[in-house]
């Protein structure tokens, strides 16, 4: 196995962005889909925006330094990214709070329609964003399984929000049909990119999507916390309106006007003042991700998953798969079942494979393809398969939940 990886990565057109990237030693790091890895480049980019532009130049730096700039700047760096044009992305704020705001932008231009679809077992956040409006009195949340997804799209359902790949599965949605099923209703569709912005060709406005959001700190390689970011569809950014009106979303934010007037474009997404040091190093991630180019990253990813489970099976270790068996319809991960997959993720941490574990009995394991190597794939199965015959994972100390999983 670990011959033909080596064949492998010396054949790899991608084996050189291993380099720009600090990948500790020891470590195959199989969780870029929850904190990508850091980009070389970053440490020295951070020192000198907090040294120089903040240290030095100060507050002059918001127009010297181009700060004030940097959320449409870098949206308009993940635009191609998604399939998006510069104009349509902003950087801002959390995933979370993104979604708020295009929820409820959603709901007003839809009056008379308050139902919010998504899936049970999207992402917690997702859902709980729409529970919250709910409670609120402005929205309704409905919940419907993938297969029943089109019955629920009636004549009550304002928006359709869904994560194109799935946290927990990898499995992707047919973004441009679904997208279709639910302006045939009469609904808009929010995408959530966060498991496939930087990760897979993302094509909003190829699927003419209405919405979408995405994260920062997994394929984009931004840091932990990074800013996230948001997208509308240039026909209705004049309309949407999001309601948390803050001053830096304002058409004219240093006229101090009293009454509030949204920026005219894609920047009226903007609530308050935005972090230059997450903006900052979210920029290295994002430079780096499309130098490298989605298409090339995903068509490795996908060589790299394939790969893991021919070593898996040559190894002897049997377990379920419940990421779609084909990779075109899946995201840059593979997740298995197993009872013990908490325990099981933690004795592989203590050999240096860091993969995650999701609740209940989900072990995930995500292939950022920028900085991993066939034969991490090699050795990442080797281990599985030791410790799953060893029977290691059954001691104490993997067995005990930390607060983060
Ligand atoms: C990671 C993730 C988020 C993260 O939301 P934050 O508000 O940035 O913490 C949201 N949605 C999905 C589908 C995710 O995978």
């Amino acid at each position: 196995m670990i011959d033909r990886a080596r064949t492998l990565d010396a054949g790899d057109p991608l084996a050189q962005y291993r380099g720009r990237f600090d990948v500790p030693e020891g470590v195959i790091y199989l969780d870029g889909n929850s904190l990508g890895c850091l980009p070389s480049a970053t440490p020295a980019r951070l020192e000198q925006v907090v040294r120089e532009e903040w240290g030095s130049d100060l507050i002059r730096s918001w127009n010297t330094a181009g700060w004030i700039d940097m959320p449409a700047k870098l949206g308009g760096k993940i635009a191609p990214l998604i399939g998006a044009q510069p104009q349509e992305v902003i950087v801002s704020d959390s995933v979370s709070v993104n979604l708020f705001k295009l929820i409820s932008a959603a709901l007003a231009l839809r009056p008379g329609r308050k139902v919010v679809l998504s899936e049970p077992g999207n992402f917690p956040t997702d859902i709980y964003m729409i529970e919250g409006l709910e409670k609120q009195g402005l929205a309704e949340r409905r919940l419907a399984p993938r297969e029943e997804l089109h019955e629920a799209l009636d004549e009550d359902v304002a928006l359709l929000l869904l994560t194109h790949a799935h946290y927990k599965t990898g499995e992707l949605f047919d973004m441009a049909e679904l997208t279709r099923a639910a302006h045939d209703a009469g609904a808009l569709v929010l995408w959530d990119l966060s498991h496939s912005g930087g990760a897979l060709p993302v094509d909003l406005n190829g699927c003419e999507a209405d919405f979408a959001v995405g994260c920062g700190y997994k394929y984009l390689n931004g840091g932990p916390g990074a800013p996230a970011y948001a997208f509308i569809a240039q026909r209705h950014i004049a309309d949407t309106q999001q309601p948390l009106s803050g001053w830096m979303g304002h058409a004219a934010p240093f006229a101090f006007d009293d009454d509030y007037r949204p920026a005219p474009g894609v920047e009226r997404l903007l609530c308050g003042t935005p972090g230059i040091l997450g903006l900052a190093a979210l920029e290295v991630g994002v430079d780096l991700i499309a130098e490298i180019g989605v298409e090339n990253l995903y068509a490795k990813s996908q060589r790299l998953s394939e790969f893991f489970r021919q070593c898996l099976a040559e190894s002897g270790v049997e377990l379920e798969l419940v990421s779609p068996d084909d990779p075109a319809t899946r995201g840059s991960q593979l997740s298995f079942r197993h009872d013990e997959a908490y325990a099981i993720c933690q004795a592989l941490i203590a050999r240096g494979v860091i993969g995650d574990f999701r609740d209940p009995d989900i072990l995930r394991f995500g292939f950022a393809p920028a900085y991993l190597r066939y034969e991490d794939m090699a050795e990442a199965a080797r281990h599985l398969a030791e410790v799953l015959e060893s029977g290691e994972w059954q001691r104490d100390e993997f067995r005990t939940r930390a607060a983060v999983t």
